[in-house]
């Protein structure tokens, strides 16, 4: 018996036509399924409308039979937002995935909210033009997901995250009209930002349908290297040292325990440990140029030998090819699958001030091996923002359910550590039904109040994605 009723049903049937519709199980899967496994949707109906104007409908008769909706990117997301029950209609934008135009002399693209990361970065590279935004996910995410959740990714450092790229947004509001935002303005202070409240979202206060982003010039020169460094502490010092070195050249700058670099190495097919010096810290370095003239191989290995002279690194390689490059960065963003290989984990996206980074690390270690002896740390991350995904890896004696069963307390401690050094419990992946309790525990009553009033403004029903953010 479903739980939708039929009239619904019916009514986006008629609108929607044989494409814009399924309640077929083998469609239906893979949109129930959400991809830590940590939830389940039990969606009964997902539809797939083509237009803005279809969303809109939608989500009209949506409004009018009391049925509420939860937008779905690329269902990439970590937080369980695009997660929807048999009560709800889930809304997938797939079917909106045109770039609608490159304008080369404002360097922006105006693109369909369900167009894939990487079909829009190939349609500008085509064009000669960057579009930075770049996560382990690119080929299956959406730009509309993108926007929803703040992502954030590889380039934050240089470009900065789905908020900075974002011009312009078209939204379609919980009682089904349109919200024109679509802007090429860089500058526009006519009141409150309303693109900015859509931004980080999660669905929860309109459908976004369409989006203007910012371009770049594509880089000329891009210079890659692997570093040994002793530890977190001197990994910041290097950060430092190589944004006066270059002229902020840096597009990326990761950071891994050997742990993180130990298991993708070993499980992961095809890769070449990059170094031979055993050590406990890596940093992973990119610097690009649009610049025709810049020489950056030769800027890196100036600050590369000056880090060793100073001691902050003790080892270093370049990447002199393309194949090299794309070794170094398969191992940074194969850490996730190959971790899994070691049993299970427990993790936090965290983020707080660069300078903090190493004392997170230290205090965060030390307080999940007094929680749970023997549990091996897998942080890595985009410390250049600092962002580290702060993993942990259960002990090799445990019981892989045992360890899952300690995920809540020790994200609290971990989630009390980053909160006293001025952090933030989700740095990129946002809130969703995850992490809705901890947000409503670690911010201010005032944050929670403002929060709650806006979604309240602008979906006094709660109609677009209920039980999500707050
Ligand atoms: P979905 O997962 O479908 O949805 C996410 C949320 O956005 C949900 O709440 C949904 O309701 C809402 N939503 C989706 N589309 C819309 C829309 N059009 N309008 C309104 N709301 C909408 N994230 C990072 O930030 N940085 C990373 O480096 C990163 N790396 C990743 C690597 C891998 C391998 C994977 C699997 C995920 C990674 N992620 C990363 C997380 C994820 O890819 C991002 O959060 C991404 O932005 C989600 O996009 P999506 O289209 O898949 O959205």
């Amino acid at each position: 018996m479903p739980f939708l009723p039929d009239a619904v049903i019916n009514d986006l049937k008629d609108l929607l036509g044989p494409k814009g519709w399924s309640t077929d199980l083998d469609v239906l899967g893979p949109h129930n399924s959400e991809a830590r496994g940590k939830f389940t949707g039990h969606a009964e109906l997902v539809i797939f409308p083509a237009t803005t104007a279809e969303v809109a409908k939608a989500v009209a008769i949506c409004a009018k039979h009391d049925i509420t909706i939860v937008p779905q990117g690329g269902n990439t997301g970590r937080c369980g937002g695009a997660v929807a029950s048999n009560k709800q209609v889930l809304l997938n934008l797939k079917r909106m995935n045109r770039v609608i135009e490159i304008d080369e002399r404002d360097f922006t693209a105006t693109v369909e909210a369900g167009a894939i990361l990487q079909t829009i970065q190939d349609a500008c590279a085509e064009r000669d033009f960057l579009f930075p935004l770049s996560l382990g996910s690119e080929g299956s995410c959406q730009i509309g997901g993108n926007l929803a959740t703040n992502a954030g990714g590889l380039n934050v450092i240089r470009y900065g995250n789905a908020r900075d790229l974002c011009l312009g947004l078209e939204v379609v509001l919980p009682d089904g009209s349109i919200w024109n935002g679509l802007s090429k303005l860089r500058k526009d202070n006519t009141g409150y930002d309303l693109r900015d409240l859509f931004i980080g979202a999660e669905g929860t206060l309109g459908i976004i349908t369409k989006a203007t982003i910012k371009l770049f010039a594509q880089p000329q020169h891009i210079a890659t290297a692997w570093i040994a460094v002793p530890s977190p502490e001197c990994a910041i010092d290097l950060l430092a040292l190589a944004r006066r070195h270059s002229g902020d050249a840096i597009s990326a700058f990761e950071l891994l325990s050997d742990f993180a670099h130990t298991v993708a190495v070993t499980y992961l097919p095809n890769i070449k440990r990059p170094l031979a010096t055993k050590t406990n810290w890596h940093v992973l370095i990119e610097l690009s140029s649009s610049r025709p003239n810049d020489d950056l191989q030769t800027l890196l290995v100036d600050l590369l030998e000056k880090a060793v002279e100073i001691g902050i690194a003790t080892d270093a390689t370049i990447a002199q090819s393309d194949t090299q490059r794309k070794n170094l960065w398969a191992i940074r963003e194969g850490i996730p699958e190959a971790q899994g290989f070691e049993g299970g984990s427990i993790k936090h996206d965290v983020s707080v001030p660069v300078s903090n980074v190493p004392d997170l690390l230290e205090r965060g270690m030390a307080a999940a091996q007094a929680l749970i002896p023997g549990i091996r740390p897998c942080p890595f991350g985009h410390v250049g923002d600092g962002n580290i995904h702060f993993n942990f890896t259960q002990p090799v004696v445990m019981e892989k359910a045992a360890f899952l069963r300690r995920w809540e307390s020790l994200n609290s401690v971990i989630h009390d550590i980053v909160t006293d050094l001025g952090g933030s419990i989700s740095a990129e992946h946002g809130i969703g039904q995850l992490k809705r309790d901890e947000l409503a525990h670690y911010a201010s009553d005032e944050k929670m109040k403002l929060l709650r009033a806006i979604k309240t403004a602008i979906d006094p029903d709660g109609r677009l994605n209920p039980g999500k953010v707050v």
